[in-house]
């Protein structure tokens, strides 16, 4: 299969690549990594998110070129169109096409060869080419073994392993977990081609408002608790709270670990109030699957340790019921 990708790849294509809604630090970088390198082959490269994503994940070269699907109503209109005339779609960091939202449509009527890569649990397989790989620490790091596959070594450049480093920095928690040996060796492969560790730090971790840290001590300080009879923290906020807050996209990335600090609490839960239903992120430490929770009561999924899914009940509920969920659990009794 490897060669007939080659081989496809041989002469000028032209290329959609489509990541998940509300895209993370992996999704945004796996997406540019492939781009950049697509891009030097001669390739027509058109990357589309389906919403926007947060200011600090746009500091790597390519961000301007992407097309936010939900932007007006002319991308609304481009979006199809690009699918519809693509001879290859390449979709990065998801396991199920639902999660592009009203985009899996142009995907399903789409002619174009099918190309997913991905490390989430439980692929759906729609993909004419599928790299889907359960322990890899993020998408990016797959992107970086698939330009290896393909003979693309030159093209891993510093725009490249930039990209690439973003993608691994984010989704491993800044190197706290899916942490391997073959990870570091991929790492020194990037720094070797050039990646900026020290700006991708800065952009990513110290780059917070003071608006944001104060909204974070809100968060750490009232609205964090600890439920009774359970090695669980939850953290529900209401949409009332973020506009006094004047939360912007991205500043909860990375909000529910911090439940997940506390000494002998293996279970952390963002309860995110949004118009139409009740976002939940998901973290465990050690052995616990939120995946297998977030599957089974919250219409969700993702990795064993973090995990999403949502409630379409009124907040005050969908605490209830989580803390409900919690105490169905021995494991963390
Ligand atoms: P987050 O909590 O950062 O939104 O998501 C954590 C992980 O769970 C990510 O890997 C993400 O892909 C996955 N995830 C988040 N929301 C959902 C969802 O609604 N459904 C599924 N299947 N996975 C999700
Ligand atoms: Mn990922």
């Amino acid at each position: 299969m490897i060669d007939q990708l080659k081989d496809f790849f041989s002469t000028p294509k032209k290329v959609v690549i489509i990541t998940h809604q509300n895209p993370d630090g992996d999704a945004v970088g796996s997406s540019l990594a492939m781009y950049n390198l697509l891009i030097q082959m001669g390739h027509t490269v058109q990357v589309i998110v389906p919403n926007n994503f947060a200011e600090f994940l746009k500091y790597n070269e390519g961000t301007e070129t992407i097309l936010q699907f939900d932007k007006n109503e002319s991308t609304k209109q481009q979006v199809p169109e690009v699918f519809a005339d693509a001879d290859c779609i390449i979709v990065l960091d998801l396991n199920d096409l639902k999660r592009t939202g009203v985009i899996e449509k142009y995907i399903d009527a789409a002619d174009a060869f099918k190309v997913m890569i991905d490390h989430h649990l439980q692929p759906q397989k729609f993909a004419d080419y599928m790299l889907s790989d359960t322990s890899a620490s993020s998408t990016a790091e797959l992107v970086f073994q698939f330009a290896n596959q393909m003979g693309w070594q030159q093209y891993i450049n510093k725009t490249v392993a930039d990209c690439i480093y973003m993608g691994i920095l984010t989704d491993t928690g800044k190197f706290s977990h899916s942490v391997t040996k073959q990870l570091h060796e991929t790492v020194g492969k990037l720094i070797e081609a050039g990646a900026d560790v020290k700006k991708a730090d800065i952009e990513l971790f110290n780059n917070y408002s003071f608006r944001r840290m104060r909204f974070w001590g809100f968060c750490l300080g009232q609205k964090l608790r600890t439920i009774k009879g359970v090695k669980a923290a939850i953290l529900p906020l209401s949409i009332k709270e973020m506009h006094r807050h004047n939360v912007q996209k991205g500043d909860t990335e990375g909000l529910v670990n911090q439940g997940l600090a506390i000494k002998d609490i293996e279970v952390s839960i963002l309860l995110k109030e949004e118009y139409d239903k009740i976002k939940l992120s998901l973290r465990s430490k050690s052995d616990f699957s939120v995946n297998e929770m977030a599957r089974t009561h919250f219409n969700g999924g993702g990795h064993k340790n973090a995990s999403g899914g949502k409630l379409e009940i009124p907040l005050e509920e969908a605490i209830k019921k989580v803390e409900s969920v919690l105490h169905l659990y021995n494991e963390l009794k």
